[in-house]
């Protein structure tokens, strides 16, 4: 958990981008369910959001579920999105991962950063019944 407040206040200079700046993310629990929707928001220099993952993660069930990750068109391509399901993942060591279905562009990043981490993103994986709810909270 300290290892994750680090790495959030830590800025992140993305490749290629010298004249972009830093990124930096910011963390904020939707709901407040311990499994409940997660919102990690990444932000530039001025504040202005540049992407976000929505994702759940369950400690009962050790699994993470990505719903969505999205990166502005500029900074695409710098390792932002990497960065992010890497903070995630520090968090999250040996869980199971799946993701919502993929889109063409989705299915690319997944498969480099799955080479890269040696974790499998399983497409339209299923959510534990923490984070749909079906279980009481843990
Ligand atoms: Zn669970």
């Amino acid at each position: 958990m300290s290892g994750l407040r680090e790495r959030l206040h830590r800025r992140f200079w993305p490749a290629h981008a010298p004249a972009c700046g830093t990124v930096h993310f910011r963390l904020a629990l939707t709901d407040g369910a311990p499994a409940g929707p997660r919102v990690l928001t990444f932000l530039d220099a001025d504040e202005r959001t540049v992407g976000q993952l929505d994702h759940q993660t369950c400690a009962a069930c050790a699994a993470v579920f990505v719903a969505n990750i999205a990166v502005a068109t500029h900074w695409q391509g710098r390792g932002v999105g990497r960065e992010a399901l890497t903070l995630v993942a520090d968090r999250a060591p040996g869980y199971r991962w799946s993701t919502s279905r993929q889109s063409a562009e989705g299915r690319g990043f997944f498969a480099a950063l799955a080479e890269e981490t040696g974790i499998e993103f399983v497409e339209r994986g299923s959510r534990c019944p923490h984070m749909t709810g079906a279980a009481p909270p843990h």
